[in-house]
């Protein structure tokens, strides 16, 4: 028992100087990456937003996803989250007597829910097997299936709660947003953006999407204003339509290191549904203390030979003390 005791009590002195040395601040934290420079997103403006999910079910069609229901009857495509087979949702904001649309108090509002496609993305840095991935033109967040493991650590990496498990199916499988890329071929783009009728989802760059983004909240709320829709750059859609009253907010401009996918809203984007996240991204942080821990494999490998010497050495030291009881005894 003796011998035990001071086993573990040199394995805990040990393994906490080890520790503390080992968690000195790095010499290079790693940065957040940025948005490439083509990168590719959606602008949702919340205040265009009519609620009428036209973007829900094109995003079914266009992913070739099956309905969901959330009512008895079972006769409508009715998700009540993002799922596995639901990568787009509009969810609604209600306050009190849900009077006007876009306020805050006796209220109603519309926030749109899909992959925001990180700068610096978590679920990225969490996949063990690359089954995640960036595209390092376009910044388009791909998942492989043919690579997937099912461990689900991008399910817990991502702060948006996006990445979701296909649990009934034979393979169990990851389902998200990959902005539509399987359609560029055939010169369409995301299939949420396409079918908007308000330009409330607007696909482009992300860099000119943050300019009309900014364009749209330095507007006076009440004047009138062109806004484009389907995608920035594309054929002229345009129509005139009054300003809304925004925040003077950008959410995903800075965000996490910022996001490809922006958008606006009259209403406080945390009573929305959209997380208050700071401008560092996690997989910068995490990827810091990993890579400062396991360089090289050395701390693994220091760790378990200072553990195997103290251990030893305390075992010796237990053994030499009750031989020299046992002499002492036979005296
Ligand atoms: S299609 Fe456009 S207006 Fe309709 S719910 Fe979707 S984002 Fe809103
Ligand atoms: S929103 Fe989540 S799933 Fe999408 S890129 Fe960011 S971390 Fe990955
Ligand atoms: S870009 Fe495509 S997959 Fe993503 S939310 Fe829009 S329709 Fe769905």
């Amino acid at each position: 028992m003796d011998t035990r005791r001071h086993f573990l009590k040199g394995v805990v002195a040990g393994g906490a100087a080890i520790t503390s040395a080992a968690v000195a601040p790095p010499a290079c934290a790693r940065e957040t990456h940025s948005r490439p420079a083509e990168a590719l997103g959606l602008l949702y403006d919340a205040t265009l937003c009519i609620g009428c999910k036209a973007c829900v079910a094109a995003c079914k069609e266009a992913n070739n996803n099956p309905p969901e229901f959330s009512t008895e009857d079972r006769l409508w495509d009715t998700p009540l989250d993002t799922s596995g087979y639901t990568f787009n949702i509009i969810k609604m904001y209600r306050n009190g007597t849900m009077q006007t649309k876009d306020a805050e108090v006796n209220g109603f509002a519309f926030m749109k829910t899909s992959c925001m496609h990180c700068a610096d993305p978590s679920c990225v840095s969490a996949c063990p097997v690359s089954a995640m991935t960036k595209d390092p033109a376009t910044g388009i967040v791909a998942y492989d299936p043919g690579a997937c493991v099912g461990c689900r650590y991008c399910v817990v990496a991502c702060p948006f709660g996006i990445p979701k498990y296909q649990y009934d199916s034979p393979t169990g499988k990851i389902g998200k947003c990959e902005l539509c890329r399987h359609r560029y071929a055939d010169g369409h783009y995301s299939a949420c953006a396409e079918v908007c009728p308000t330009g409330a989802t607007l696909y482009g760059r992300s860099a000119d999407l943050l300019l009309e983004a900014k364009r749209r909240i330095a507007l006076k709320p009440g004047s009138v204003t062109r806004y484009p829709r389907g995608k920035i750059g594309g054929p002229d859609q345009s129509y005139e339509g009054p300003v809304g009253n925004y925040l003077q907010h950008v959410y995903g401009e800075k965000e996490f290191g910022g996001t490809q996918v922006l958008k606006l809203s009259a209403v406080t984007f945390a009573k929305v549904g959209m997380p208050d996240l700071p401008p560092k991204s996690s997989a910068a942080t995490s990827e810091t203390l990993q890579h400062s821990l396991y360089g090289g494999l050395v701390m693994p490998v220091v760790v378990l030979g200072a553990l195997s010497f103290i251990a030893k050495r305390n075992v010796h030291d237990e053994d030499d003390e009750s031989g020299t009881d046992k002499d002492k005894g036979e005296k």
